[in-house]
């Protein structure tokens, strides 16, 4: 079902998480050890992210081999097994790096078939060791492209209109949204304009990154709705964790943390506080913003669920 299907069936706010598949040659079991503990607040949807390729290395007799490898394959597949195991909707992150367009196209074949009804379309970030993005030779520059060839699909448009279609796609697609702006926007104005232009595209809901400060949030679907974007804005939430948070959230993800969080983490002795003082925040977060009637709230899990549960008991 599509993920404004649920939302528009749904009396109260949803609970739905985002995970990472696994490190390619560790086993799938890890992952559903921190999904099966999240399965009783009824996620109407998971979302697999995908990860971008990188650069390794290869000694080859003194000389260094420089590869492109995938660290982390297979997100339609896992999208496939948790979607049979669970009997829950997946929605697989699609990236405009590192595929070309036909390769995204035989990729939302794939989805087709395997009954999956929603894709996130996204860039991607910058591949590891890069400080910038870079399209891939035949792949996209913009989510918005993206956007646009699911939506050409949905019309039983193909990339070369060689196929007669007899059976359109009709993929549900959401798409990112940064409350506190993308790291390369000049602006939020911009970045809001080009995220209105993603939603004329076709895309049906927005994503947000994460945020510590509900206050963000509330803005930024405020200015979203005085341009005209009136999909649903889910609040994506992610807890603390460990100390090292502090610098690497802020750095990797370009979000301010509120002075009192930062002070609270300070003050713990060990990460085991600090993952303490993640729950009790992302509760107080989640509290906030359900009260305030968001359709979902999306937790960032990272590959570990024991804090995201704990959320969830408190919360749902
Ligand atoms: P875009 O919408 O293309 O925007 C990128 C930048 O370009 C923005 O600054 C925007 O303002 C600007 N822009 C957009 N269109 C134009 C235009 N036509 N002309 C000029 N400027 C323009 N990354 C992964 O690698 N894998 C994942 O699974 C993944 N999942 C994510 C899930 C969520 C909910 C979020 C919020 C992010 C996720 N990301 C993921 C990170 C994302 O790929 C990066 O933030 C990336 O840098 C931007 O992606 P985007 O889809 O927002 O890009």
């Amino acid at each position: 079902m599509k993920v404004t299907e649920h939302i528009d069936r749904a009396a109260e706010t949803l609970f739905s998480f985002e995970v990472i598949p696994p490190v390619k040659g560790r086993s799938i079991e890890e992952l559903y050890r921190n999904i099966d503990p999240l399965m009783e607040f009824n996620p109407p949807f998971i979302d697999v992210t995908t990860s971008r390729e990188e650069y390794v290395y290869i000694d080859r007799d003194g000389l260094l081999d420089k590869k492109r490898t995938r660290m982390r394959p297979g997100t339609l597949g896992i999208c496939a097994a948790i979607k049979h195991k669970y009997d829950v909707d997946t929605i697989p992150h699609v990236l405009c790096g590192g595929f070309t367009r036909e390769e995204t196209e035989y990729l939302l074949v794939d989805c087709q078939y395997l009954g999956i009804d929603n894709v996130m379309a996204l860039r991607g970030d910058a591949m590891k060791g890069e400080k910038y993005f870079t399209p891939t030779e035949g792949g996209h520059t913009y989510a918005s492209q993206l956007v646009r060839q699911i939506g050409d699909l949905n019309k039983g448009v193909y990339l070369h209109e060689v196929v007669e279609t007899d059976q359109c796609p009709d993929f549900c697609i959401g798409v990112a949204g940064y409350p506190e702006k993308h790291m390369e926007a000049p602006s939020l104005k911009t970045d809001l304009k080009w995220l209105k232009h993603k939603v004329d595209l076709g895309a049906d809901y927005v994503v947000t990154q994460m945020f510590f400060d509900n206050q963000k949030y509330f803005d930024f679907v405020r200015q979203a709705r005085e341009i005209g974007i009136e999909v649903p804005i889910i609040p994506g939430v992610k807890p603390i964790a460990v100390k090292k948070h502090l610098q690497l959230l802020p750095q990797v993800f370009r979000t301010d943390l509120p002075e009192e969080l930062i002070e609270a983490v300070l003050a713990c002795r060990d990460n085991r506080e600090v993952r303490q003082v993640g729950i009790e925040w992302a509760i107080e977060q989640s509290r906030e913003l359900k009260e305030a009637g968001v359709p979902v709230l999306h937790f960032y899990s990272m590959g570990k669920s024991d804090n995201i549960r704990a959320i969830a008991e408190a919360v749902f």
